[in-house]
Protein backbone atom coordinates (compact mmCIF):
# COMPACT_ATOMS: atom_id res chain seq x y z
CA UNK A 1 0.00 0.00 0.00
CA UNK A 2 1.53 3.47 -1.14
CA UNK A 3 1.44 6.40 1.65
CA UNK A 4 0.68 9.82 1.86
CA UNK A 5 3.21 11.76 3.85
CA UNK A 6 1.98 15.17 4.31
CA UNK A 7 3.21 17.88 6.76
CA UNK A 8 0.48 18.37 9.89
CA UNK A 9 -0.06 21.94 8.93
CA UNK A 10 -0.92 21.01 5.55
CA UNK A 11 -3.47 18.52 6.22
CA UNK A 12 -5.16 21.06 8.43
CA UNK A 13 -5.35 24.19 5.67
CA UNK A 14 -6.69 21.48 3.36
CA UNK A 15 -9.45 20.09 5.89
CA UNK A 16 -10.34 24.34 6.64
CA UNK A 17 -10.82 25.03 3.35
CA UNK A 18 -13.40 22.41 3.13
CA UNK A 19 -14.76 23.68 6.32
CA UNK A 20 -14.38 27.19 4.71
CA UNK A 21 -16.30 26.49 1.22
CA UNK A 22 -19.19 24.44 2.90
CA UNK A 23 -21.68 23.48 2.12
CA UNK A 24 -19.79 23.80 -1.63
CA UNK A 25 -16.64 21.67 -2.37
CA UNK A 26 -13.50 22.92 -2.17
CA UNK A 27 -10.32 21.87 -4.13
CA UNK A 28 -6.82 22.46 -4.97
CA UNK A 29 -3.47 20.70 -5.51
CA UNK A 30 -1.35 19.04 -3.52
CA UNK A 31 2.48 19.50 -4.65
CA UNK A 32 5.23 17.45 -3.57
CA UNK A 33 7.81 15.04 -4.51
CA UNK A 34 8.01 11.27 -5.31
CA UNK A 35 9.30 9.11 -2.18
CA UNK A 36 9.05 5.91 -3.51
CA UNK A 37 5.88 4.42 -2.38
CA UNK A 38 3.69 7.75 -2.49
CA UNK A 39 4.33 11.32 -2.64
CA UNK A 40 6.01 13.48 0.41
CA UNK A 41 3.85 16.53 -0.09
CA UNK A 42 5.19 19.86 0.75
CA UNK A 43 2.25 22.27 -0.22
CA UNK A 44 -1.40 22.92 -1.01
CA UNK A 45 -2.48 25.21 -3.42
CA UNK A 46 -5.84 26.01 -3.19
CA UNK A 47 -8.03 26.40 -6.29
CA UNK A 48 -11.23 28.07 -7.47
CA UNK A 49 -13.89 25.50 -8.04
CA UNK A 50 -15.43 26.33 -11.53
CA UNK A 51 -18.41 24.01 -10.88
CA UNK A 52 -20.74 26.85 -10.54
CA UNK A 53 -23.67 24.66 -11.88
CA UNK A 54 -23.52 22.01 -9.09
CA UNK A 55 -20.65 23.14 -6.21
CA UNK A 56 -21.77 21.41 -3.77
CA UNK A 57 -21.45 17.70 -5.04
CA UNK A 58 -18.89 18.40 -7.81
CA UNK A 59 -15.28 20.17 -8.82
CA UNK A 60 -13.34 21.65 -11.00
CA UNK A 61 -9.93 23.09 -12.00
CA UNK A 62 -9.78 25.68 -15.14
CA UNK A 63 -7.31 24.14 -17.00
CA UNK A 64 -5.35 27.75 -17.27
CA UNK A 65 -5.35 27.63 -13.14
CA UNK A 66 -3.81 24.22 -13.24
CA UNK A 67 -1.21 25.01 -16.16
CA UNK A 68 0.10 28.10 -13.65
CA UNK A 69 0.57 26.07 -10.44
CA UNK A 70 2.29 23.59 -12.13
CA UNK A 71 4.95 26.18 -13.28
CA UNK A 72 5.00 27.80 -10.14
CA UNK A 73 5.72 23.92 -9.21
CA UNK A 74 8.57 23.30 -10.93
CA UNK A 75 10.08 26.64 -9.93
CA UNK A 76 10.30 25.05 -7.09
CA UNK A 77 11.44 21.45 -7.25
CA UNK A 78 8.07 20.14 -6.82
CA UNK A 79 5.44 18.48 -8.97
CA UNK A 80 2.01 17.81 -8.98
CA UNK A 81 1.42 15.11 -6.21
CA UNK A 82 -2.37 15.37 -6.67
CA UNK A 83 -5.54 16.89 -6.12
CA UNK A 84 -7.87 17.15 -3.05
CA UNK A 85 -11.42 18.23 -2.73
CA UNK A 86 -14.77 18.03 0.06
CA UNK A 87 -17.48 16.39 -0.04
CA UNK A 88 -20.26 18.32 1.69
CA UNK A 89 -22.13 15.60 4.04
CA UNK A 90 -20.94 13.16 2.03
CA UNK A 91 -18.47 10.20 3.22
CA UNK A 92 -14.52 10.79 2.05
CA UNK A 93 -15.08 8.04 -0.37
CA UNK A 94 -14.33 8.50 -4.24
CA UNK A 95 -17.44 9.09 -6.20
CA UNK A 96 -18.26 7.56 -9.84
CA UNK A 97 -18.28 11.37 -11.18
CA UNK A 98 -14.31 11.52 -9.09
CA UNK A 99 -13.39 8.37 -10.64
CA UNK A 100 -14.46 8.89 -14.13
CA UNK A 101 -12.96 12.77 -13.70
CA UNK A 102 -9.54 11.63 -12.53
CA UNK A 103 -7.16 11.41 -15.21
CA UNK A 104 -3.69 11.59 -13.47
CA UNK A 105 -2.13 8.13 -12.82
CA UNK A 106 0.13 7.82 -10.51
CA UNK A 107 -1.25 10.56 -8.64
CA UNK A 108 -3.24 11.13 -4.95
CA UNK A 109 -6.84 11.97 -5.03
CA UNK A 110 -7.69 13.22 -1.07
CA UNK A 111 -11.09 13.91 -0.29
CA UNK A 112 -12.36 15.11 3.23
CA UNK A 113 -15.81 14.31 4.67
CA UNK A 114 -17.35 17.95 5.97
CA UNK A 115 -20.40 17.07 8.30
CA UNK A 116 -22.30 20.03 8.89
CA UNK A 117 -19.57 22.36 9.05
CA UNK A 118 -16.86 20.59 10.06
CA UNK A 119 -13.84 18.27 8.56
CA UNK A 120 -14.45 14.75 10.01
CA UNK A 121 -12.68 11.94 8.04
CA UNK A 122 -10.00 12.59 5.57
CA UNK A 123 -8.56 9.81 2.84
CA UNK A 124 -6.05 9.28 0.37
CA UNK A 125 -6.27 7.32 -3.29
CA UNK A 126 -3.63 6.72 -5.28
CA UNK A 127 -4.39 6.92 -9.15
CA UNK A 128 -3.19 3.28 -9.76
CA UNK A 129 -2.49 1.81 -13.88
CA UNK A 130 -0.41 2.31 -16.61
CA UNK A 131 -3.25 3.83 -18.68
CA UNK A 132 -7.10 4.97 -18.96
CA UNK A 133 -8.56 1.96 -19.31
CA UNK A 134 -6.64 0.20 -16.42
CA UNK A 135 -7.03 3.04 -13.89
CA UNK A 136 -8.42 2.48 -10.37
CA UNK A 137 -8.26 3.72 -6.89
CA UNK A 138 -6.06 2.45 -4.20
CA UNK A 139 -6.62 3.48 -0.80
CA UNK A 140 -3.64 4.08 0.70
CA UNK A 141 -2.23 5.44 4.10
CA UNK A 142 -1.77 9.42 5.25
CA UNK A 143 1.62 9.71 7.21
CA UNK A 144 2.01 12.98 9.00
CA UNK A 145 5.01 14.22 9.06
ZN1 LIG B 1 -15.82 13.85 -4.88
Amino acid sequence: MSALRIPAAVLEAIRAHGEQTYPHECCGVLLGVEAGDGWRIDAAVKAGNTRTDAAHNRYSISPAELVRIERDARGRGLSIAGFYHSHPDHPAQWSATDFAEAHWVGCSYVITAVAGGRATVTNSFLLAGATEEDKHFEHETIELI
